[in-house]
């Protein structure tokens, strides 16, 4: 397998010194991450000191959001652009906390995704069904939706990549551990829409598709360890130094 991809997502968790503090703790552990590929996502406003810390290191820089336009008369919203200044190689798009509580809609993800493969960057398009739509039965129809609204009509070129982020709704933030062989298979059904989607050598080559939904250092390795799922994107447990890294260390062993 190719090596994981490990995205931590800080959210709006922490205040700026705490977040200076775990980036320094990460960058101590950054030695362990070799074999991995490890993305962190900090607040907009911690950006460009945590990008300082992590420099020289193999740890990446992420954004949470951004704008779907360059530039502009936009009050309050942060340009991609911008961030590629500071150095940001991954944004999130399309999280199911902006798809609720800011009403972000397909079409505002579709924007973001296209533009940030004019800018090079990669975009990581988050994906996944409330609790009610499983039980309705209808994961894999609002799955193909969400994903066809955010890609319809874009392509990549040689060297862009996508990420395709799996995070079941009533999974995130709760603990809970989800079957290992339903997110296997979950994964191998967003491949078959990125297929009818894009060519078979973009899917194969260029894009990846990782879970996210309370992972941690003991579920991580039966999640990775399914074929089809090339990563994590870690919330609560990408807070604590010691337990991402763990998380790092038992994915790349899985
Ligand atoms: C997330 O918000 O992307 C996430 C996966 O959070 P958690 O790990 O806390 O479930």
């Amino acid at each position: 397998m190719q090596n994981p991809l490990i995205i931590a997502n800080w959210k709006m968790k922490l205040l700026p010194s705490q977040s200076l503090d775990l980036a320094r703790k990460l960058k101590k552990a950054s030695s362990k991450y070799a074999g991995a590929e490890v993305v962190v996502c900090p607040s907009f406003t911690e950006i460009a000191q945590v990008g300082e810390i992590i420099k020289d290191t193999n740890i990446k820089l992420g954004a949470q959001d951004c704008f779907w336009e360059e530039q502009g008369a936009f009050t309050g919203e942060v340009s991609p652009k911008s961030l590629l200044d500071y150095g940001v190689e991954y944004i999130l798009v399309g999280h199911s906390e902006r798809r609720q509580n800011l009403s972000e809609t397909g079409d505002m993800i579709h924007k973001k995704v296209r533009l940030l493969f004019t800018l090079d960057i990669t975009p990581v398009l988050c994906i996944g069904e409330t609790f009610e739509e499983r039980q309705d039965g209808l994961k894999d129809v609002v799955l193909t939706r969400q994903l066809h609204n955010a890609l319809n009509g874009l392509w990549l070129n040689k060297g862009d990549k996508l990420v395709i982020a799996y995070e079941p709704v009533w999974v995130i933030g709760s603990g809970q551990d989800v079957d290992p062989e339903e997110i296997g298979h979950t994964h191998q059904i967003i491949n078959q829409v990125l297929y009818d989607i894009f060519e078979n050598s973009v899917v194969k080559d260029q894009i990846k598709v990782i879970y996210g939904g309370s992972v941690d250092p003991e579920n991580v390795g039966a999640y990775i360890s399914k074929a089809s799922v090339q990563g994590a994107l870690v919330g609560t447990a990408s807070l604590d130094a010691t337990q991402f890294s763990a998380i790092v260390v038992q994915a790349k062993k899985s």
